[in-house]
């Protein structure tokens, strides 16, 4: 560069140098400025603390503001930081609560029950919600079963098309699970829309062809030899639902008519004990025939939608 005497003219080259190689002066700040952070990190924390502290009511008090006005993005942005970290924050969970003591253990399950119990529709909400989101997807707003064409949400259940086994989902996987596996997945075509009905005659055909052993074809005989007699009993004189006559036994159960709980039937006690249990204590009262539609529809609405029908018809 030639030099100026004129201290005028000198300033003016240098801008209009400055000004075409902007890019490169600024690059070699960027690195200069890196190098000297490097070198001095206690300055440079020195620093950030000072201008930290120095507008730090200012910041609080813009974030608040920020957040007043906008709950949407503050919400949206939140959600995806969830989704984002979802994963390591649900196995550090698991972690602490699996290092937890037996105490703690007790306090967070009765937090969670006492949760429940103050809350019982919340749950309940969120599952009709999520249903009625996926069932309508599935079906295209008819509600429909795909197979026999029955309609209404209560009688219909959310079916693994290939088998339960293929997504690793077993009967400990409750329905929340698979809702939130539909609606994470964005709908997936693993799944169709079944009644109760078709979905356990379905199950029962499955289990035909893939367990073909002689103990288990003479198992699967003696049940359903025992089912029809039971049943015949009950629901005289052949077996069928006594809500909508519904009569093709596999899609059948017995229903205790005031709850399983009142007559001390847990989980563990299967649908054979029942029947072998009926059977040897004479056929006492309180049991009725349902079909699985009517029997679910009980369980969620406690009365099944075709005796509502009736009620109105009869009033
Ligand atoms: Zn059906
Ligand atoms: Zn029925
Ligand atoms: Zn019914």
């Amino acid at each position: 560069m030639m030099a100026y005497k004129d201290p005028k003219k000198a300033k003016e080259n240098y801008l209009r140098y400055r000004k075409r190689h902007l890019e490169e002066i600024r690059e070699k700040d960027r690195i200069q400025k890196r190098i000297w952070r490097k070198e001095n990190p206690e300055k440079v924390k020195e620093t950030n603390r000072k201008c930290y502290l120095k507008y730090q009511k200012k910041r609080i008090l813009d974030q608040r503001n920020y957040r007043l006005k906008s709950p949407e993005k503050v919400k949206e942005s939140n959600r995806k930081c969830y989704y984002k970290h979802r994963e390591e924050r649900c196995k550090n969970m698991r972690d602490y609560r699996d290092k937890a003591s037996p105490e703690k253990k007790k306090e967070w399950y009765q937090y969670v029950q006492n949760w429940h119990k103050e809350n019982p529709l919340r749950r309940k909400e969120w599952h009709f919600a999520k249903k009625f989101e996926i069932v309508s997807h599935y079906t295209n707003e008819e509600f429909n079963c795909q197979n026999c064409g029955m309609v209404g949400i209560s009688f219909l259940t959310i079916d693994h098309i290939e088998g339960r086994k293929k997504l690793r989902h077993d009967r400990n996987t409750g329905t929340g699970e698979v809702y939130r596996h539909i609606l994470k997945n964005k709908f997936p075509s693993d799944f169709q829309i079944l009644c109760f009905n078709c979905n356990m005659i379905k199950e029962i055909l499955r289990e035909k062809k893939v367990s073909q052993t002689r103990r288990s074809v003479w198992r699967r005989l003696h049940r359903k030899q025992l089912k029809i007699e039971v049943f015949s009993k009950i629901s005289k004189p052949n077996p069928h639902c006594q809500c909508c006559g519904y009569d093709d036994v596999d899609g059948l159960s017995i229903d205790h008519i005031n709850g399983r709980k009142k007559e001390g039937h847990g989980r563990n006690f299967t649908s054979s004990d029942l029947y072998s249990w009926l059977k040897r204590n004479d056929y006492p009262p309180g049991y009725q025939v349902l079909c699985l539609n009517c029997n679910a529809a009980k369980g969620q609405l406690e009365i099944c939608p075709h005796k509502k029908m009736e009620m109105i018809q009869i009033e």
